[in-house]
């Protein structure tokens, strides 16, 4: 019985890390999204004073905040708008 419950810790352990950690579902969002250089090609009148930031396309804001994909020890960060929530573009922390 206490092999049972060692091997279900085990696959426990192994899922959250595929899901949480290595989380595929969050890779492919996140390789869609367009770097910040893609970002200003697409969007040239984003463009700010900021070399590491850009406006919002949709709203026009510039209260563009980031975060990173999963926890906070992952180096891709997304960069969101605070004012209508999009997804603007993807970043890698130089930390990493
Ligand atoms: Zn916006």
């Amino acid at each position: 019985m206490q092999f049972l419950i060692g091997l279900g810790i085990i696959v426990a352990v192994g899922i959250f890390y595929y899901y949480v950690l290595y989380s595929p579902a969050q890779q492919d969002d996140w390789d869609k999204l367009p770097t910040l250089p893609e970002y200003l090609d697409k969007h040239p009148e984003c463009k700010t004073s900021d070399d590491e930031n850009a406006k919002c396309y949709s709203c026009g804001s510039d209260k563009v905040i980031f975060q990173p994909l999963t926890t906070h020890l992952d180096p891709r960060y997304k960069h969101i708008c605070l004012s209508c929530n999009r997804i603007l573009f993807k970043s890698k922390s130089i930390m990493s």
